[in-house]
């Protein structure tokens, strides 16, 4: 039978069924990208493996995204389309239906309910694993990874712990982002200034006030919005961002998915832009909707975005990353008619300012914010809570396991520092540009170099891929 640790303190590598050499892989990150990674490679493995699930938070399945508890965060993508397995889009809704829930495939589902997905789907490819392979699931950090001496790998994890690998998948999942402006001592102490909205009982102390300040207006201010007014009805929400864009709303319908040629010959972002604009132009006059342009291109997205210079890169960044955002991440229909709700009963006020700095009043905050017509302008609130998502230079943000992969010449930022530079299949580079190590990218850490990397339904196909090619390895390796 397969063995399963859920500890991390593994029993040492002995028994009858000693694992072999060249079986050993560890994912870092047991989010929805470590999770599928995990699927992936059990279900392609042709023989037993040794497989260490590595997760700081020591969750293994919903991760960030799909571990909330509140039914009011909502899928961003419908149910018939969040299939976790490669090849297999409506997996989830199957799975869902076979036990008795009603649901269509437009349905946008509450995300805990992929989070039990992820993890009902990573018991069942543990379960139906070959017999003697071992999987261990450790709570743990892993801060290093480095090549061992004699060939191999070793990540070090928290508390001293140590495992050896000969393959390593990291899907750590986005850089980790931090305070919009520097906190005060005094602000941070109060706990009333949150950096990270998905920690748990994060939100707690902004649920006792009667103003909260958001900064960043995407997706998660949707969230965030959502659980804060209703958890208190009469509070009042004042949600800004450079631009004030807001998320637009999915339809109810789904959308129809037909692809269309997007150029990549010239390589300038403005060319892409009008193939885009012109799409949208004839897809409306035939009656169709902006939505199935942008969701039919998604698949393109690695393509166009590889045959673009770093300098044209650079200006979508600066012109457009934000206008393709909340046309690309759309809210749920039923989570966007509450938004629109809380705006026109004036509970939600959203405004294109940027927070200057933040000082401590008695019994709250005061955040200055620029950007109106009268200089700065004092607001005060009873918390602030930071929705502005990840950072976006690994330069400077890069958690120890990454930073230190860099410093160590085993990893190199791609070219816009967003993430790490990878080779095809998502093999991680080297300082020279090598596939030196054998490691790989899952997720967020890709996007740098594909654009298009963050969702399910980019994720499930980089596993699947990744999964092929450490069971190839194996393979070839096996038969040296
Ligand atoms: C709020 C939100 C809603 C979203 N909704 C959708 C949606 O509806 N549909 C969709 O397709 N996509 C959605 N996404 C996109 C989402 O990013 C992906 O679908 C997916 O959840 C990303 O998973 P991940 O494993 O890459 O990252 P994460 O969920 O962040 O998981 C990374 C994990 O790695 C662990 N980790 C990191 N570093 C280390 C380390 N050094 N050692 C050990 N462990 C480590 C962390 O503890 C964490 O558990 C959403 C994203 C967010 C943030």
């Amino acid at each position: 039978m397969t063995q399963l640790f859920v500890d991390h303190k593994a029993p040492p590598r002995t028994g009858a069924r000693l694992p072999a050499a060249n079986r050993r892989v560890a994912i870092v990150g047991g989010g929805a990208a470590g999770t599928l990674s995990a699927i992936h490679l059990l279900r392609a493995a042709s023989e037993p493996l040794d497989l260490a699930i590595v997760d700081a938070g020591g969750r293994f399945g919903p991760g960030v995204a799909y571990g909330t508890p509140d039914p009011l965060h909502l899928l961003n993508v419908p149910a018939g389309r969040m299939g976790g397995i490669a090849g297999r889009p409506d997996h989830f809704l199957r799975w869902l239906r076979a036990r008795g829930h009603d649901v269509e495939e437009a349905d946008f589902l509450p995300r805990r309910r992929y989070g039990e997905y992820l993890e009902a789907q990573l018991a069942a490819a543990i379960a139906t694993a070959d017999p003697a392979s071992r999987i261990t699931l450790h709570h743990a950090e892993a801060h290093r990874l480095a090549e061992k001496h004699g060939g191999g790998l070793i990540l070090e994890l928290s508390a001293g712990d140590s495992l050896e690998a000969d393959h390593a998948v990291l899907a750590v999942g986005p850089l980790p982002g931090g305070d919009p402006v520097e906190v005060p001592a005094e602000v941070r102490a109060s706990g009333r200034c949150v950096a990270d909205p998905w920690r748990p009982r994060a939100l707690d102390r902004a649920r006792e006030a009667s103003d909260v300040l958001i900064v960043g207006t995407g997706l998660t201010m949707v969230d965030v919005a959502l659980s804060l007014a209703t958890a208190r009805p009469r509070m009042n929400l004042h949600a800004i961002s450079r631009h004030g864009f807001v998320p637009r709303s999915h339809r109810r319908e789904l959308t129809a998915i037909e692809p269309f040629p997007i150029p990549t010959d010239e390589g300038t972002i403005d060319q892409v832009a009008a193939a885009f604009f012109d799409r949208i132009a004839v897809v409306s006059q035939e009656g169709g909707d902006w939505r199935d342009v942008v969701d039919s291109a998604r698949p393109l997205i690695p393509a166009v975005w590889q045959s673009l210079e770093p300098a044209e890169k650079r200006r979508f960044l600066a012109r457009f990353q934000r206008l393709w955002e909340i046309h690309r991440f759309r809210v749920a229909p039923d989570g966007a008619e509450r938004l629109a709700a809380l705006r026109r009963a004036g509970r939600l006020r959203v405004s294109a300012r940027r927070l200057a700095r933040l000082e401590a009043i008695r019994g709250g905050v005061r955040a200055w914010l620029d950007g109106g017509d009268a200089g700065p302008e004092p607001l005060e609130v009873g918390a602030v809570i930071s929705c502005c998502g990840a950072a976006t230079d690994i330069r400077h943000a890069a958690p120890p396991l990454v930073a230190g992969l860099i410093d160590d010449g085993l990893a190199r930022p791609d070219a816009l520092g967003l993430g790490l530079d990878i080779g095809p299949g998502g093999a991680l580079l080297d300082r020279a540009g090598r596939a030196s190590l054998p490691v790989h990218v899952v997720g967020a850490l890709r996007r740098g170099v594909e654009w298009e990397a963050i969702s399910v339904t980019e994720i499930r196909d980089q596993a699947d891929l990744v999964a092929r090619e450490i069971v190839a390895r194996r393979g070839a390796k096996a038969l040296a």
